[in-house]
């Protein structure tokens, strides 16, 4: 739909797939990418989270093509992805000394910190806020990717704004193709939910969004009552919020996704409950466990791990999956909120249409 409708505006690209082996990378194609990014293009690449779309951070044109074809609202602001820490410098200022002690222990990697920016930052990157979000990611190609390319790239997720971030190169040409210069294939990303960011302007520190580095962790290094999680509830209009990103519906498959969250046992007897009522009106339902032992009837059931590390990788994928399969209906059983199962739940909440507690 989104191919057509830039057709129509007359922007069509021959979007180019560079197949990159991450444990032996071609660094010919990597320059390639890298070329594309000075000369103001836009190149998806993995990471270890979800996929990319990368753009020069200090070009407001190149950057603007990334809230275009994402169809992003120009008031949620990007991350800026860095490959060396001198970066910093040049893209914050007043720079508080905690920074340190967080690169050494979460760098590279999924944190992204945010600090006050400098000048040099294009408006249109942070959506106008007086705050730049940075990150260094670990994932060998998107570090190899940012220090040939020689520019801090602006990058979210790869994919058309609300829908499930994408964890391959597969899922980023079903959004994409056609609309941006190139997709660098580096294979399945490992972590599959975004960074975790949070907000160094703040004392303590806030937790903005939970992601690959968990709030035990960060507490572990910080001290307890150095960081605590953002007050800000998604659903309440008063939005004049600390990260934009966050008040917008996200990661949704096509189908309805409804969250069941409490017991096991209850979770069990809910869910099939809600799956032969919705079955019974001809609704097409898929069903995602958790449990290897729950036994479901549905049109698909798909066991996506028990783990919090597995389910983390297979929870956007599975949700593309879902919607291939053209289902109407999603019912999902939701994880305790630990350690990684933050992250999941704030994903899951989020793509939900409704969320039950059993
Ligand atoms: P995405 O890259 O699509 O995963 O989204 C980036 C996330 O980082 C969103 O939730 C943004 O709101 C958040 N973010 C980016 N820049 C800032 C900033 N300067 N201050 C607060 N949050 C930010
Ligand atoms: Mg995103």
């Amino acid at each position: 739909m989104n191919v057509e409708f830039y057709s129509l505006l007359g922007v069509i690209l021959k979007t180019e797939i560079l197949r990159v082996d991450p444990v032996s990378i071609d660094l010919n194609k990597i320059q390639k990418a890298a070329k594309i990014l000075r000369d103001g293009g836009l190149v998806a690449f993995p990471t270890e989270t979800v996929y990319g779309l990368g753009a020069d951070a200090l070009s407001p044109r190149a950057v603007e093509k990334i809230f275009k074809v994402k169809g992003r609202p120009p008031d949620n602001p990007l991350i800026i992805h860095i490959g060396d820490k001198l970066e910093l410098e040049k893209l914050a200022k007043n720079i508080p000394q905690k920074v340190e002690v967080l690169i050494e222990n979460f760098w590279p990697g999924p944190l992204t910190i945010v600090l006050q920016k400098s000048s040099i930052v294009p408006k249109i990157v942070n959506a106008g806020l007086e705050t730049v979000a940075i990150r260094m990611p670990s994932n060998k190609i998107a570090l190899s990717l940012i220090n040939e390319s020689k520019v801090p790239i602006a990058a979210p997720s790869a994919n058309i704004s609300t829908r499930p971030s994408p964890t391959s190169a597969k899922h980023v040409i079903n959004d994409l193709n056609g609309m941006i210069d190139a997709i660098i294939d580096g294979g399945e990303t490992n972590i599959g939910v975004e960074s975790t960011v949070i907000d160094l302007t703040t004392t303590p520190i806030t937790l903005l969004r939970p992601g690959g580095v968990t709030f035990e962790d960060l507490q572990k290094i910080l001290g307890k009552n150095n960081i605590e999680k953002s007050k800000y509830n998604p659903d309440e209009k008063i939005a004049a919020a600390k990260s934009p990103g966050m008040k917008y519906r996200h990661y949704s498959p096509k189908a309805d996704v409804f969250l069941v969250e409490g017991k096991s046992d209850r979770i069990e007897l809910k869910v099939q409950e809600i799956a032969t009522n919705f079955e019974k009106k001809g609704y097409k339902v898929g069903i995602i466990t958790i449990n290897q032992k729950h036994q479901y009837q549905a049109d698909t059931v798909e066991f996506i791990g028990s783990d919090l590390e597995t389910i983390a990788k297979n929870i956007f994928k599975t949700f593309r999956k879902f919607d291939n399969k053209d289902m109407d209906i999603i019912i999902m059983e939701g994880v305790k909120e630990k350690r990684l199962g933050l992250a999941i739940m704030n994903r899951l909440r989020k793509a939900a249409k409704k969320i039950i507690q059993v």
